[in-house]
């Protein structure tokens, strides 16, 4: 029997080493990765720029507490705060974390504010914002909630995309409104322009805080850097993690001056966020990715992907009921009789890594520096496995 916790259901593959795009498992079998451990690893297997920046960290220091001061931490602190919405970030190491922060950083400002009854976090079904109890509450989902209970208080949730099931929602104590530019877990479910402008909207009209989960969409994931700046929308706060370290834990909530102004030395803290090698990984990721030719770059291959899964479903419409997604953040929705984790299957046995997620959809997450010759094998990869089904 295995020490492990039995809370994974694991593929039977060891994988031991990367390279770009590319993953290999003990006995040497190559698979092209489109899963980037759930669109952690947004510049490949071994990316230059961020071995370098960890090698280099390493021999100077790994690691001090927020008692002292972290030159690393003000650099990424400043490079994410440049042409964003946010005026200051806080540092933690997941994107549960990130979460967590901004729904106590939402409740802080209000009690800031004169009111404390302003607590209750809106969100919306199908979404999944972590595993902690109060992410589990936000997401609101039966299977992950079950054996956890009670249900943590103050998360009320309105159906995906329903802004009139929102707007009864709100009330004089509501805090905030969380939502995911398009739902990952969910099944890459997009919510629309309007929506989330209407979200906007219902947030001003009735004095509450809009929060964006950009755990799994931010960093350059949908070819711009946050996905919510193709909708042209200001939030009040912002969760990212994944992608933001490529491959080492960090979580980061962005803030308005507005909710800065609510803290205070003390008021919330973790030991390792913000730690110098999680900046220099931070500084590297960021630095790589924010700039126009390689968000431009993330545009064309997103493209490249989505109109060959769209092809791929034109020639299987039995099985495959609808594309959808933005950049490099794709999927697959199979008819009700399909099996998504058999599709996933088969897809792994021709060498193609996927991530199976909600609303019977298969997840296309490639590392960002993907090539156009990766998106031709990977399609046919799943064109050969969805044959196999
Ligand atoms: N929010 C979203 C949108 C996610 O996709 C995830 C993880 O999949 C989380 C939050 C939780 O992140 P973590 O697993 O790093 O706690």
């Amino acid at each position: 029997m295995s020490s492990i916790a039995p809370t994974y259901g694991q593929q039977k593959i060891d994988l031991v080493k990367g390279q770009g795009a590319w993953l290999y498992d003990v006995s040497g079998q190559a698979y092209l990765d489109f899963a980037s451990g759930v669109a952690v690893t947004s510049l490949g297997h071994g990316h230059q720029a961020l071995t370098s920046a960890l090698t280099q960290q390493t021999h100077d220091l790994l690691h001090v507490s927020n008692l002292y001061g972290i030159p690393g931490q003000a650099a990424l602190a400043d490079r994410l705060t440049q042409n964003s919405f946010a005026d200051a970030v806080f540092f933690c190491n997941s994107g549960a974390e990130a979460m967590e922060a901004c729904f106590k950083f939402a409740r802080r400002y209000h009690w800031h504010q004169g009111h404390p009854e302003r607590h209750e976090i809106l969100s919306f079904s199908g979404a999944f914002h972590g595993r902690t109890l109060a992410t589990l509450a936000a997401g609101g989902s039966d299977k992950y909630l079950e054996g956890f209970g009670p249900k943590t208080n103050g998360f009320p949730q309105a159906a995906f995309g329903d802004l009139s099931a929102a707007r009864a929602l709100i009330g004089a104590k509501t805090a905030a409104l969380v939502v995911e530019p398009i739902q990952g877990e969910g099944g890459v479910r997009p919510n629309t322009a309007e929506f989330m402008h209407g979200l906007r909207a219902l947030a001003d009209e009735y004095g509450v805080l809009l929060i964006l989960d950009e755990v799994q969409t931010g960093v350059g994931r949908t070819g711009s850097f946050w996905a919510h700046e193709q909708m042209n929308l200001r939030p009040d706060l912002l969760a990212s993690a994944k992608g933001l370290g490529g491959g080492i834990p960090i979580g980061a909530a962005l803030m308005s001056q507005g909710v800065a102004d609510a803290l205070a030395p003390g008021v919330h803290g973790s030991t390792f966020g913000g730690n110098p090698l999680a900046m220099a990984a931070g500084l590297a990721v960021v630095e790589t990715i924010d700039q126009p030719d390689f968000l431009a770059q993330v545009r064309q291959r997103g493209a490249q992907l989505a109109h060959g899964l769209e092809s791929l479903a034109a020639g299987n419409n039995k099985v495959i009921a609808r594309t959808r997604g933005t950049g490099l953040m794709q999927g697959l929705q199979l008819y009700p009789d399909q099996c998504v984790a058999d599709l996933a299957a088969a897809a792994r046995a021709q060498g193609l890594l996927s991530v199976p997620a909600g609303d019977q959809t298969l997840r296309l997450l490639p590392p960002l520096i993907i090539s156009e010759d990766e998106i031709e094998m990977a399609l046919c990869r799943l064109s050969a496995a969805v044959q196999a089904l």
